[in-house]
């Protein structure tokens, strides 16, 4: 098949050459090549990322990195096609996040359903025509059921918290007046315990300094735990995952790295960066404020609530986000304690956790 079309060939492999300044590893570049070149039509339209991760030998967050970087060299496009609950059938015509409503009505049956980012909305990706060009028989629904049912979807939300997505495409958001229906999402928020005092007697040059290493470092963390940063708000990180489990283990790290931070920059005991963390799991909605995705609804106001009951050097989170089993097992070493708590402009009282990580932290801290 190679040798039919060299032209093709070589212009998928000088499109896939330029991902070499994106930092994508020679075998990485190597395989999206040979996928690109080789592969049957079916699988280079709407093709599912999982099964391109495997193809890739990559995970599948790490192929959502790369494939999202060559959407941004124009080798792929990106669909953001919507399953109808009601018959199943798959719309095909979103092509950005900006063609996403509040409600959508199915083409095929006409059940008009609140779009679900992380149920109906799923992400696809196809080869770009200029690129190669698919002929009819890439069309293939029976092709495409039978890769989702063995690989399982990546849904529309995965994509919104993937920072190489929000960094890459700043401008694709959803539109005004418009929202998505989100069913769970953990939200994290972070602050740092007693930064006016440390501004004051550190001056405000210095402390910034140290508060943008804090802030770099919880970005990092936060990256790499599948979460992505929604903003930050004075000293304060607001982060969202897909995942409670991301999102517990995120605020582990999270307090290891300020603590190995305190110790190589050997901060005395009352200048030493210290976390306030506060979780909650729940579903909200994703509207575009201030010209960013962001989060909207309960969840959301109960984490930044939460946040504020912590005390340093631990996790303060609501009891849903321990009963999810994997979130639970990330901190079964850690000393807890619950409180129902009345919390500002919540209606009734809620049972919180305080967790405590100081072992946790101290025992880690030296690794990271
Ligand atoms: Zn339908």
């Amino acid at each position: 098949m190679l040798n039919f079309f060299p032209r093709r060939q070589s212009a998928i492999a000088k499109a896939v050459a330029t991902l070499e300044a994106y930092g994508v590893k020679p075998a990485v570049r190597q395989h999206l090549t040979a996928f690109l070149q080789e592969s049957d039509s079916r699988e280079l339209y709407h093709a599912n990322p999982r099964r391109i991760a495997e193809r890739l030998h990559l995970s599948e967050r790490e192929a959502l990195r790369v494939l999202v970087t060559a959407l941004k060299e124009g080798i792929l496009s990106l669909n953001w096609d919507i399953q109808c609950p009601m018959c199943r059938g798959i719309d095909f015509n979103p092509k950005s996040l900006y063609d996403l409503r509040t409600n959508h009505t199915c083409p095929r049956c006409h059940t008009v359903h609140a779009t679900d980012a992380d149920e109906q909305v799923r992400i696809t990706f196809s080869i770009d025509e200029r690129l190669r060009r698919l002929g009819r028989e890439a069309d293939d629904p029976n092709f495409r059921a039978k890769v989702d049912a063995q690989y399982g979807v990546v849904s529309g939300h995965q994509m919104l918290t993937l920072q190489t997505f929000r960094d890459f495409f700043p401008r694709e958001t959803i539109p005004p007046n418009e929202s998505l229906t989100i069913r769970r999402v953990a939200i994290l928020f972070s602050d740092l315990a007693g930064s006016t005092a440390l501004y004051a007697r550190r001056g405000d040059s210095r402390a910034y300094h140290l508060v943008r290493r804090h802030f770099d470092l919880l970005f990092q963390v936060v990256d790499s735990h599948n979460g992505v940063v929604v903003k930050t708000i004075g000293d304060a990180v607001m982060a969202a995952f897909t995942a409670p489990a991301d999102a517990t283990r995120s605020a582990i790290a999270m307090h290891q790295q300020m603590e190995a931070l305190n110790q190589q920059l050997q901060l005395t005991a009352e200048d030493r960066l210290i976390l306030k963390i506060g979780i909650d799991v729940g579903p909200c909605i994703s509207v575009t404020l201030n010209e960013r995705l962001d989060y909207f609804g309960t969840t959301v106001n109960t984490a930044a609530r939460v946040q504020a009951t912590s005390q340093g050097n631990d996790i303060a989170c609501t009891e849903t986000v321990l009963m999810d089993a994997d979130a639970a097992s990330a901190v079964k070493d850690c000393p807890r304690l619950g409180n129902a708590m009345s919390l500002k402009g919540l209606d009734a009282p809620i049972l919180v956790y305080r967790i405590e990580l100081m072992k946790a932290i101290c025992t880690k801290a030296s690794d990271v």
